[in-house]
């Protein structure tokens, strides 16, 4: 039985047998026990009078038991029941001279050097505990509202995504060869994002998601990229920008109250963890908001939306742009905004979640649908507190005539996207979609600052370890 179900519904007076992971042994007597199943140690007490010297020698941090005994109320504190064992058995050991994961603080850059153990800890197992449910709400928000899970190639033969650097995929000897003899016979890559193979599928099934994994060999060392991440991208038929900004805001809530009110024990120790990392921070750097009241405020919220030229505006006029603080200074219409402006107006002017829309076609990508005014596309990024963006999305182009224009613009040759191109040739439709970087939604629901802390085993430039 899983520790977590005995402690929801203890079996008072049974016989029970529990296997996990000693997270601390005291008085050769108290054994706290996890199995990861939740976030609570199950205290096991054993009578060391009568049991084996030899055998007690080995229960020791991070050694793996099976442990029988009778469930009874506890008499001591922190714990309501506890195992009274008749009988353990030592499933594997761990040497104390040998094991790293000693019960001690350890820092968030060590248990990233030894993430095949990391799991063993309260912090990952809440974080990855919480990656899963939020997994979960994602399957099941868009199950309920009609949409099918779609599943886009993650080997690409089109190099025309356009959202960042790819890997190539080859089976030619790494002195190189005919790209003809390679295995496909075609230069081939990872996928970056899997929207344009998502739309076929909506221009027939109507709405369609993707959960699955994407790649970007940008070498930004950040705490927000990585490598190799998860995304989550629904496309739908019929959808303006307008219907897509609130489908992604509803989605958003959804999650995040999925999380409220199912993984209340996790959420209270990482809101912990969060409030005590804010007190070594600088008082300017420090979050107003605690982790669980920064949730709340989400889902009970409206999101703010905004163009982007009323953003250029607020941001031509803030403080660090008159005083020149920005890295990057506002001085014109059409400047791409980096994270610091995005950062801005989201903790400093709005205080909430931002929703901006309509950006230059300038700077955003071929796919977007053109407004009237010939210089802005149906484009939305929605912001988030301590992350920034956390989903792109656009109302696609549907006119064929002005999408070949577009193509051709930025010098895709028309052979690469001629499927593409036929979805707006034959039974052609408004429609929209949007992505979102999954690792970004795990880091904002968790607190954790860096990307790196709630993927199992990231991928960064120039580490692929584990
Ligand atoms: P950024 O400006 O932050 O690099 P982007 O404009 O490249 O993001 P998109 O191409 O629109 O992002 O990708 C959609 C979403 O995927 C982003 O909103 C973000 O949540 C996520 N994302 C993008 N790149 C990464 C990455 N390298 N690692 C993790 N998540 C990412
Ligand atoms: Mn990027």
């Amino acid at each position: 039985m899983s520790i977590k179900q005995l402690l929801h519904q203890p079996a008072i007076g049974e016989k029970v047998t529990v296997k996990g992971w000693v997270r601390s042994f005291r008085s050769n007597r108290f054994i706290a026990l996890n199995d990861g199943s939740c976030l609570a140690t199950l205290q096991c007490v054993v009578d060391f009078e009568h049991a084996d010297e030899n055998e007690l020698k080995r229960i020791t941090t991070g050694s793996c038991l099976a442990v029988t005994g009778s469930l009874l109320e506890s008499k001591g504190h922190g714990q309501t029941v506890e195992i009274i064992v008749d009988h353990f058995e030592v499933l594997g050991d761990a040497p104390v001279e040998d094991y790293p994961l000693q019960p001690k603080k350890h820092s968030l850059e060590f248990l990233r050097e030894i993430a095949h153990l990391r799991p063993r800890t309260n912090t990952f197992g809440a974080v990855f505990r919480l990656r899963h449910a939020l997994s979960f709400a994602v399957h099941n928000y868009f199950n309920k509202e009609g949409f099918f899970n779609w599943h886009s190639p993650i080997i690409t033969g089109s190099d025309a995504e356009g959202a960042g650097e790819m890997f190539r995929v080859s089976t030619l000897p790494a002195s190189g060869g005919d790209v003809a003899e390679d295995f496909f016979g075609k230069e081939t890559h990872l996928t970056v994002s899997g929207q344009l193979e998502g739309e076929l599928g909506a221009m027939g099934l109507g709405k369609i998601y993707t959960f699955g994994p994407t790649f970007r060999a940008e070498n930004s060392n950040t705490t927000r990229h990585l490598a190799e991440f998860w995304m989550i991208e629904p496309e739908m038929a019929f959808y303006d920008l307008e219907m897509n900004m609130d489908l992604a805001e509803d989605f958003l809530k959804y999650c995040i109250q999925y999380l409220l009110d199912n993984c209340r024990e996790d959420l209270q120790f990482l809101d912990q963890r969060f409030a005590d990392e804010q007190k070594g921070k600088p008082q300017n750097e420090r979050s107003e908001q605690g982790l669980i009241e920064k949730l709340e405020f989400v889902v009970s919220n409206d999101f703010v939306r905004l163009s982007y030229t009323d953003a250029i505006e607020i941001l031509k006029r803030s403080k660090p742009n008159q005083k020149k603080k920005f890295k990057y200074l506002i001085n014109e219409w059409g400047a791409d905004l980096q994270s610091e402006h995005e950062r801005y107006l989201v903790e400093k002017h709005f205080k909430a979640p931002v929703v901006l829309f309509d950006y230059p076609a300038s700077i955003k990508a071929f796919y977007m649908r053109l407004n009237d005014d010939g210089k802005t596309v149906r484009a939305m990024d929605i912001l988030f507190p301590g992350i920034g963006e956390i989903v792109g999305g656009s109302q696609r182009e549907e006119r064929h005539d002005v999408l070949k224009e577009k193509v051709a613009a930025v010098g895709i040759p028309e052979e690469e996207l001629w499927w593409y191109l036929e979805t707006r040739k034959f039974g052609t439709c408004v429609h929209s979609g949007f992505g979102l970087g999954f690792e970004r939604l795990v880091q904002f629901c968790t607190g954790m600052g860096n990307i790196r802390d709630v993927i199992p085993f990231p991928r960064t430039p120039g580490s692929a370890n584990f």
